[in-house]
């Protein structure tokens, strides 16, 4: 949904407040697709901050479909999403380069969506886990360690220890 700013944008030492509903069900995180299961309104504050230049302040939060990263089990990942951005009106910015920043703009037009994606996709999590000990899947025959055990062997000898065990071994050999 588009909110538009021309009132902050052109109006010095404008404040407003609103809530908005979030039109997402689904964000694309690596090539990942995760759907939205749950989300607040999401609260923003647009504050003129000068000529043609605002504020944007947001928060809202989020429920999202994920699988744990070891044992790759159904995850919900909430999220608390909250941000600041400073945004120029049209042709008000004295370097061009600030409107590449801003590509969740549209004219004088917020693009909702689009700014909460670029927001959840930075602050996304490098690691999702069903629990903070989960032991994972062997990656051998891909049993669930949580919940049982295997026969695999899995064990990787330290380099330093073989090398110990060669000279015992030679020592018997004597
Ligand atoms: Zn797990
Ligand atoms: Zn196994």
């Amino acid at each position: 949904m588009f909110v538009n700013l021309t009132e902050v944008l052109t109006n010095e030492d404008r404040v407003v407040s609103m809530q908005t509903e979030a039109q997402l069900r689904e964000v694309s995180v690596g090539g990942e697709l995760h759907s939205v299961l749950a989300s607040s309104p999401v609260n923003f504050v647009f504050t003129n901050t000068g000529k043609g230049r605002a504020r944007i302040e947001g928060n809202a939060e989020f429920v999202f479909s994920a699988g744990c990263d070891r044992c790759l089990k159904p995850v919900e990942e909430r999220m608390d999403v909250c941000f600041t951005r400073e945004v120029w009106a049209p042709d008000m910015a004295a370097d061009p380069s600030v409107y590449e920043e801003q590509p969740f703009m549209d004219g004088f037009q917020l693009d909702v969506e689009d700014l909460l994606i670029s927001e959840i996709v930075t602050s996304w999590p490098m690691k999702i886990l069903c629990k903070p000990d989960c032991k994972g899947i062997c990656p051998i025959c891909g049993t669930d360690l949580n919940t049982g055990t295997c026969k695999c062997d899995t064990f990787v000898p330290d380099p330093r220890m073989a090398a110990i065990k060669d000279i015992f071994e030679a020592d018997k050999e004597v």
